[in-house]
């Protein structure tokens, strides 16, 4: 279960985030961007999330992820579009000069505080 490092560093980040001169900060919600090719699954990355944040800032924190389509664009015709999996040619022009514009990410796009 690669999520489990995944969880770990994405809590690094965060607690890195937190403004130092608080005092017990606790964060209310953890908001992600996930691409749909980076294989996480979403409920396996909120429970190990939930089990390495016990006992720290993040504690009882709300995990909100937003899947990322996988975005695709053919640098020979300009083409654009989205895929399910990851794509080597292009369907019109079948050149495989194509780029992978989203859809790896793991991202903390915002953290919220609780008052
Ligand atoms: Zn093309």
């Amino acid at each position: 279960m690669h999520e489990m490092g995944i969880a770990q560093e994405l809590v690094q980040i965060a607690l890195n985030a937190l403004p130092a001169d608080l005092k017990d900060p606790r964060v209310a919600s953890l908001n992600l961007r996930i691409g749909k090719l980076s294989s996480v699954v979403p409920h396996s990355l909120t429970f190990c999330f939930e089990i390495i944040t016990k006992d720290t800032p993040l504690e009882s924190a709300q995990l909100n992820i937003e899947m990322v389509p996988v975005r695709i664009r053919c640098n020979t015709c300009d083409r654009e579009w989205e895929a399910d999996t990851p794509v080597f040619r292009c369907p019109d022009c079948e050149k495989s000069q194509i780029e992978l514009l989203s859809g790896r990410e793991i991202d903390i796009v915002s953290l919220e505080l609780s008052e």
